[in-house]
């Protein structure tokens, strides 16, 4: 027996059991496999491995507040990662300078030793924070959550 994840021409994801390979080709093409969801027999392969997201941030201290950015932000956030987040924004607001937009100029320059070494969280945009990774200053973007109080 072989085990297929499979999917219909709608998107459902759902899996069976077949003899061999040709014999889901066969049951698929007599249209004898169908979605249990809606009966659709358009039915192929679905890969195997799950997908990973594209864009998955650590939340780790530091810049870039991104609040477009987190996944399945739509008031659908479980309160336990709510209040990490917002636990880990008061953290890093207590202990860091902001310095808004000039968040990249000011990592370089702590970067280079030409201000005081600090802790700091601002804006930046892609290609500011991509640059400053290719010069090979760290810094990590974190989800930034709403205030308790907001
Ligand atoms: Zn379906």
């Amino acid at each position: 027996m072989i085990h297929y994840q499979l999917r219909c021409a709608a998107g459902h994801e759902f899996d069976g059991w077949f003899k061999n390979s040709d014999g889901f080709e066969a049951q698929a093409a007599s249209g004898l496999v169908a979605c249990p969801s809606c009966g659709s027999t358009h039915v192929e392969r679905a890969l195997m491995t799950p997908g990973i997201p594209r864009k998955a941030r650590m939340p780790v201290p530091a810049p870039a507040p991104e609040p477009a950015s987190l996944p399945a932000a739509g008031g659908l956030m479980p309160d336990a990662v709510r209040a990490a987040l917002q636990k880990l924004r008061e953290e890093v607001e207590k202990n860091c300078d902001y310095v808004g937009a000039d968040f990249a100029e000011e990592a370089r320059r702590i970067h280079h030793g030409e201000t005081m070494p600090r802790g700091i969280y601002g804006e930046s945009t892609d290609e500011e924070t991509e640059a400053l990774a290719e010069e090979g200053i760290s810094f990590a973007r974190i989800p930034w959550a709403p205030r308790n109080d907001s």
